[in-house]
């Protein structure tokens, strides 16, 4: 069975010291939710402090992105042997990185296998603008990026993927997909591209997320979709009581 997850996107927000309170308050709440993986993103600058404030706890730690090279003149970057060690997951092809920073599907899939070589799990996102799903776009382009994305890995390393469908459209808007939409994307497109390329017991592995406005009120919804296995949340994640709540109500789910 496919261990659900929770996992927060800080994005760029909370200095050093506020991230620390921010992930130990996380922490002691949902503590008891262990059928979940509950994993935070803070930005790379906060990930020390956050990483020594949990020492010893249950909370996962990931990163927003990575570079694929082992090192060299990319400054500004950061390579997956600074974080190795300190991360289990990495966000790559969130929408906001490919919009604003010019990632492209090529780099995504860079990222994705130099990860799984290193050990940790590329939460890799896909998901269309409003303009795409208004001309009837979707499927073709989201279904594109999923198969981009996992061009030319191994069944073996597929499974170890987790992917997040988050139409751009519903990221921040307190617009989230209807849970039959995400459910219509999630299963109908995302796992069913694994399934065209590696076949469909892999693609029954695969951890498939929907992300985009996800709330403590939605949450419940979304997460009875079944080909829905957790949540990728940005603005809930902040808030500790929203993301602890969002994280029992899953839990009492897989019960
Ligand atoms: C996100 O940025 O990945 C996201 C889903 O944000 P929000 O939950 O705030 O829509």
């Amino acid at each position: 069975m496919r261990k659900p997850m929770m996992a927060g996107n800080w994005k760029m927000n909370k200095t050093f010291s506020e991230a620390q309170e921010l992930a130990k308050a996380i922490n002691g709440a949902v503590e008891p939710y262990n059928n979940v993986d509950r994993v935070i993103c803070p930005s790379f600058v906060a990930l020390p402090g956050v990483a020594w404030a949990l020492s010893g706890g249950e909370l996962l730690l990931g990163a927003q992105n990575v570079h694929w090279a082992e090192s060299g003149a990319y400054t500004g970057e950061v390579s997956i042997s600074m974080l190795k060690g300190m991360v289990t997951h990495v966000i790559i092809g969130h929408s906001e990185r490919r919009q604003y920073f010019g990632e492209t599907d090529e780099g995504v899939n860079k990222k994705a296998k130099a990860l799984l070589a290193a050990g940790m799990t590329p939460i890799i996102c896909c998901g269309e603008t409003l303009e795409q799903n208004q001309a009837g776009e979707t499927s073709s382009f989201v279904s594109g990026q999923v198969k981009a994305a996992l061009a030319g890995m191994s069944a073996d390393d597929v499974v170890k993927c987790v992917l997040a469908y988050e139409p751009i459209w519903a990221i921040g808007t307190g617009l989230a997909a209807t849970a039959q939409q995400a459910q219509d994307i999630c299963g109908g497109v995302v796992r069913a591209a694994v399934a065209a390329d590696f076949g469909s017991a892999v693609a029954e592995q695969v951890v498939v997320l929907y992300g985009g406005s996800t709330n403590e009120k939605n949450i419940t919804e979304i997460m009875q979709q079944p080909d829905i296995d957790g949540a990728l949340i940005g603005g809930a994640a902040l808030k500790v009581d929203a993301y602890a709540s969002m994280v029992q109500q899953t839990s009492e789910l897989y019960r």
